[in-house]
């Protein structure tokens, strides 16, 4: 099991994350991020890729 840990205080609401990986994280109306914080070992690869893509290096996965 991998986890997925967002730095809030690093997020902008880019939504870079969002755009790789709309299965795991997703904006809310509210402009706020949400994520799921387990995922499979299928999705760690799309969850790398988000994480990579994030301007802020906010996403750290861990597992
Ligand atoms: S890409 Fe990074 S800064 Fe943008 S919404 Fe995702 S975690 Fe936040």
């Amino acid at each position: 099991m991998t986890r997925v840990h967002v730095d809030m205080n690093l997020c902008q609401s880019h939504g870079e994350c969002v755009y790789v990986a709309p299965d795991i994280f997703e904006l809310g109306d509210d402009d706020v991020l949400r994520w799921r914080e387990e995922i499979s070992p299928e999705e760690r690869e799309v969850a790398q890729e988000a994480a990579d893509a994030c301007p802020m290096l906010a996403i750290r996965l861990e597992g």
